[in-house]
């Protein structure tokens, strides 16, 4: 779960996010914070993962849109900023404080980012009430050693705790290769 432990809007230089497309209108408007837009029915409750999750309430199929993320744009990241999904070498999204700040990670999940956008898109048929995934593994690439945690997934290769794109094998690697965020693509 992203916790709602929310830092302000800090100065991020423009330069720093002109290549990644977040809404033309947001730019323009010279605005840090990008709200959460919610294309479906959602809600939070208690996840098996560990938590509170993001559920689906309504069936959704596979590419479609469930909503865009939300958040601050900031240059970096601090000791407390526990669920920041990072996009850049210096461009960070904090939380929202909105019902995506309540996505889980998950080694299988049924949604990735479309990083252009932002937009959590479906990568398969989600059910009513079944719980909103992604792989935190394709946005970050070390997470801080206090901010790893186990994961409950029950994938076969789950590495069992998370601890980013780093420490993944190979093989694992290959398998989210086409995921992963742009900083993590030129890293990879
Ligand atoms: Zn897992």
């Amino acid at each position: 779960m992203r916790k709602t432990n929310r830092p302000g809007c800090r100065a991020v230089n423009v330069k720093v996010y002109a290549k990644l497309l977040v809404p033309a209108s947001i730019l323009r408007s010279g605005e840090k914070k990008i709200p959460s837009l919610f294309f479906r029915r959602l809600s939070v409750r208690k996840s098996q993962l560990g938590g509170l999750g993001l559920f689906a309430e309504e069936p959704i199929y596979p590419g479609e849109l469930i909503l865009r993320l939300g958040g601050c744009l900031v240059g970096r990241r601090t000791a407390t900023d526990r669920n920041v999904i990072r996009l850049g070498k210096r461009l960070f999204l904090t939380e929202s404080g909105d019902l995506d700040d309540y996505i889980n990670h998950s080694c299988v999940p049924n949604c990735c980012v479309d990083f252009d956008n932002l937009y959590l898109v479906t990568l398969r048929s989600i059910g009513k009430g079944e719980e909103i995934t992604f792989n935190y593994c394709t946005t970050e690439y070390e997470i801080d050693p206090t901010f790893r945690f186990v994961c409950r997934c029950g994938y076969e290769r789950c590495p069992g705790i998370i601890s980013g794109y780093h420490y993944l094998d190979a093989s694992e690697r290959k398998r989210l290769k086409p995921y992963l965020s742009p900083f993590l693509k030129r890293r990879a």
